[in-house]
Order: structure tokens, then sequence, then C-alpha cells
């Protein structure tokens, strides 16, 4: 039975209860939620001891720190920053490696899956900015695991971290799996995206829809842009858009303001983030799209070292400057329990306002951060 109440919704609790007595509710306003059937439960503690917020976590100290970006300006074009995590789809693509990364269903719902072609490929990359459901890949990789096969997850540090916990607690040998972790700020609860969307472009649960949803594009940095068969169906800035208005004033899941994985050390063999660019050098194309990288272990470097050898450039670059570039690297998002107030506000005052009035307030304490650090 768990004991601690923060829960980020990766689902290996679910996945490992052997009396499948444990439910995940991520449909929440405040919170992610475990529902457990106290009756079925036989107090094991499997579930504490796979869960990346209460388990012990090995976490590792970067090796080498890299400046890096993908040879194939195709791949730069189509992802966040540097086109690392492509680069890496199409190593594994090339090499009988499995890769996994996430992908929107019918559902607009962002689901981890094993990705098998280049048209997938190309909908994985990009950053989104949205909760991202395991959806069945602890017991799938455990699986691919036992038969010998190759593996590369990558994902963010919570999932990656449940992943392990639970090839540990299975006894699967992880020595084929290389696990890749992606800096990260917090995710908005799942339901506001949901809502957006339905608002915003009408989707509904179209299993046809062809289209993709960027976070991204180069040409709208952190707004919203829909396409549907190449057309572009939606497409605001990030000081129009009311989701990513949430997520840049930082309402983030209350597990993410109290995250263990917002340190230096990490729980991936390779860490990707983007390249901080101070804002000078932000038109400089070239240094813009660039990835930071840390790699946390020998299995780690050797992938690095393959990388190397076509995929991407890449010039080391000291730990100690990514970690400091980065609070991301030292510390959660700052707690301000925003989903509470929100919620009453939103209660009275109706979503639109609720918005406005927490961009807002954000850009007043943005401002007073900024002004202290001075
Ligand atoms: C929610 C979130 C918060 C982040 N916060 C920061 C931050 O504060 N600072 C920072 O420097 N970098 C952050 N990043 C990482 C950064 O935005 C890039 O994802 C990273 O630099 C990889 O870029 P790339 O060009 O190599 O990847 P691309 O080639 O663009 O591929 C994108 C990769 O990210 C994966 N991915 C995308 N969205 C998700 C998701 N929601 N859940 C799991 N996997 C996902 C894809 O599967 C793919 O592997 C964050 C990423 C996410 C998803
Ligand atoms: S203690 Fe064991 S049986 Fe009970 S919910 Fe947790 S994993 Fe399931
Ligand atoms: S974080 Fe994961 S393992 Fe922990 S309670 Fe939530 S779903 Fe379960
Ligand atoms: S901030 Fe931490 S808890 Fe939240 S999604 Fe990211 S890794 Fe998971």
């Amino acid at each position: 039975m768990e004991k601690n109440n923060i829960c980020s919704g990766c689902r290996a609790c679910e996945a490992i209860c052997p009396k499948e007595c444990i439910k995940i509710n991520v449909s929440g306003r405040k919170e992610f939620t475990k529902i457990i059937k106290k009756e079925e439960c036989i107090n094991c503690h499997l579930c504490e001891r796979v869960c990346p917020h209460t388990a012990h976590i090995d976490l590792k100290e970067p090796l080498k720190g890299f400046n890096a970006y993908a040879l194939r300006s195709s791949v730069i074009r189509r992802s966040s920053s540097g086109g690392i995590a492509s680069s890496m789809y199409e190593y594994c693509m090339e090499n009988s490696i499995t890769g996994i990364g996430v992908l929107f269903d019918g559902n607009f719902n962002l689901n981890y899956t094993a990705i098998k072609n280049e048209k997938q490929m190309r909908k994985a990359a990009g950053s989104k900015y949205v909760y991202s459901d395991m959806n069945g890949m602890h017991s799938l990789v455990a699986s691919k695991l036992c038969n010998g096969e190759k593996i590369l997850f990558i994902g963010l540090p919570c999932h990656v971290a449940g992943l392990l916990n639970y090839c540990r607690l299975k006894n699967v040998d992880t020595e084929n799996l290389i696990t890749v972790d992606l800096v990260c700020h917090g995710v908005v609860m799942p339901i506001y995206f949901t809502e957006h969307l339905r608002k915003v472009v009408g989707l509904q649960m179209d299993t046809d829809f062809e289209g993709n949803i960027l976070f991204r594009a180069k040409r709208n940095p952190y707004g919203l842009t829909v396409t549907n068969k190449s057309a572009v169906i939606y497409d605001k800035s990030r000081c129009e858009d009311e989701y990513m208005k949430m997520y840049i004033a930082g309402m983030c899941a209350k597990s993410c303001c109290q995250c263990r994985f917002a340190q230096m050390d990490r729980i991936g063999d390779i860490t990707i983030k983007d390249r901080s660019t101070p804002c000078e050098k932000r038109k400089d194309y070239r240094v813009a799209n660039q990835s930071s990288v840390l790699i946390n272990s020998l299995k780690g470097m050797k992938l690095w070292d393959c990388l190397r050898e076509g995929k991407i450039k890449a010039e080391e670059y000291g730990v100690k400057d990514i970690v400091s570039e980065d609070e991301r690297l030292q510390f959660p998002s700052p707690m301000l329990n925003k989903y509470d107030w929100f919620g009453k506000i939103e209660k009275y005052f109706g979503h639109s306002m609720a918005v406005n009035i927490l961009w807002y307030l954000s850009g007043i304490v943005q401002n007073c951060r900024k002004k202290k650090r001075r």
C-alpha cells in the first residue's frame, strides 16, 4: 500500500501489482491519484518499491557534457533542439534496436510507443508539453529484454525511473536497455490539454486524424500549432494560446513541484536538454538549434560514440556549465500550489479569465525573480 501522496502518473505500480488492484486516475484537475481496492491488496509493498517518488533510485553522476546537433538538417527542422533523440531513433532503425518514444493517438492522448518506421519517427520528434502515458511499456520492455532484444527508451526522468525499478523487481537483465532522460520542467494535468483542444479546434475522438500537434514549430516556438493532412488548422503563439500560457506560467502537477529528478545526478544513461542560448545568439540558427547532452554511464558513452560516427556533430562542454545554465538541473519548478486558487477562480470567472490572471501574475513573479538575481 502506498503511503506517499506524490504521483506523476507513471503507472509502474499498476503494472507491477500482482493483484491488479491499483488504478491511477490521470483525469483529475489538481493531481494524479491512486485508487487501491483495499480488500484485494495483500500488502506486498511492490507498489512502493517501484514508485519513482518513494523507491530507492540509483542516480549517476554525469561523466561528460556536450553541445551537439544532428548532421541532417531535415532532422533538426522537425526537432525541438538539436535533433539528438531523432538521430538516436534513426540509429535504432538501422541497427535492429527497438526505439521507444511518444506519439499522439486518435484520441489525442500522448502514449509511449515502439517506433517502427520513418513516419512514426517524424511524429515523435519535437517536445510535447503534455503528460505522456506509459501505455503498457513496462511489460513490453521486460518481455523484449527477456527475448534478448535491444531497447532504447527515451522519456521523462520519472518514467525512466519507474521502468528501471519495474525491471529490477521483475529480475529482468537490463544490460540491453539504454535509457535516455529528458531534462523536465514538469507537465500540466492532462485534462486541461484535452479540454483545450476540443474547444479551440473542435477535435473529438477522431481516429482518422492524420496530423500532428506541435509545441515547438520553428516559426512558432512554445506556441501551439495543429496540422491535419499537412494543412495548418490551428496556430497560436505562446502569448495567445491558453494552454501554453498555463504551461509557461508553471501550472505543473503537484508531483513536478517536488520532483527528485531535478538535479545534476541523472537516472538515464544519457540526458538531453535544450542548449541554453543567450538572447543575442538566438538568431544564429546553428547555435539556437542545439542540444546539451550529459553522458552518465559507459553504456551511454558507447551509444554516443556510435552516433558521432556520421549522425551528429558534438563538441565537449563542461558538465558544471550545463548544470549552471538550467535551474531544472538544480531544483524543481517552484512550488506555488497554483491548482488550488486556479480552480477557485475558474469556478467563479471561467477558464479564460483564470488563465489570464495566472499569466499576468506569473509575469510579475518572473520579473521579481529576475530583479532578485541581478
Ligand atoms: C515535458 C517536457 C519538459 C521539458 N523541460 C525542459 C527544460 O526545462 N529544460 C530543457 O533544457 N529541456 C527540457 N525538455 C527537453 C527538450 O525540450 C527536448 O525534448 C530535448 O532537448 C530533446 O530535443 P531533441 O531535439 O534531441 O529531440 P527531438 O528529436 O525533437 O525528439 C523529441 C523527443 O522527446 C520525446 N518526447 C516529447 N514529448 C515528450 C513527453 N511529453 N513525454 C515523454 N517524451 C517526450 C519524443 O518521444 C522524442 O524522443 C523538456 C521536454 C519535455 C517533453
Ligand atoms: S501492496 Fe501489493 S497488492 Fe497492494 S496495491 Fe501495492 S502492489 Fe498491489
Ligand atoms: S508515480 Fe507511478 S508508481 Fe508512483 S504512485 Fe504514481 S503511478 Fe504509481
Ligand atoms: S517534473 Fe519530474 S515528476 Fe514531473 S513529469 Fe517531469 S520528471 Fe516526472
